[in-house]
């Protein structure tokens, strides 16, 4: 008796029962034609997080890519799953836009500030190392805005700094920098408040989030 496999098959078999008859044109659609998404999604594996439900979005239309703490290497850094995607997104599929998504909470961006929660962890530990500037700016930052008297958590500005030095990252992919030069792709970064759903973001070449009203 696998209770969670269980969990998982009644949840297939509401799918097949309500979900699907209740969309079977859309879904019908999206398998008669080559996917043709508008946007390349990369946010953090947090399983509160769900892409197609923050944006509004069905089938066929956000290709999204996930992992602790919506990091992407800088280019040549280290070659692997996330490159790939990028390459293949912007490339292959020719999407129009790139949103790099954070978040309030994430577990990632606590491992970064407290280190030795995450010793156990060395393959998790090396992942983090891709935000490591993120970090210098996050503190110097957080001093300078705790002097001047503001109320905001360390680890708030450094899931800000992180999702701006990501979209640095997102630049060095030769393929984002032509499509870029070529005006066929922008990108942007957000943060999502789970507690609240709200959405702020920085257009690209902005250092302030701004929230989507
Ligand atoms: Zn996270």
């Amino acid at each position: 008796m696998d209770e969670v496999l269980n969990q998982l098959k009644e949840g297939v078999r509401r799918f097949q029962t309500e979900v699907y008859p209740a969309s079977a044109e859309i879904f019908t659609k999206a398998a008669s034609e080559a996917q043709h998404p508008h946007t390349l999604f990369i946010t953090c594996a947090d399983s509160r997080i769900d892409p197609n439900a923050i944006t509004s979005t069905g089938p066929g239309e956000v290709f999204v890519t996930r992992n602790i703490g919506n990091m992407v290497p800088a280019y040549g850094e280290m070659l692997g799953g996330v490159s790939a995607v990028i390459e293949f997104a912007v490339s292959a599929l020719k999407v129009k836009h790139v949103v790099i998504c954070g978040h309030t909470q994430c577990g990632a961006m606590h491992a970064l500030l407290k280190p030795e929660s995450v010793t156990a962890l060395p393959t998790v530990s090396n992942w983090l190392k891709n935000a490591h500037a993120a970090l210098g700016v996050a503190k110097t930052l957080h001093e300078r805005h705790v002097r001047d008297g503001f109320a905001e958590e360390a680890i708030d500005v450094l899931t800000e700094q992180n999702v701006l030095l990501q979209l640095q990252h997102l630049k060095t992919h030769p393929s984002v920098a032509a499509a870029m030069a070529a005006g066929e792709l922008t990108i942007s970064g957000w943060v999502y408040n789970i507690g609240t759903g709200q959405i702020e973001v920085a257009e690209d070449g902005q250092h302030t989030f701004v929230p989507i009203t």
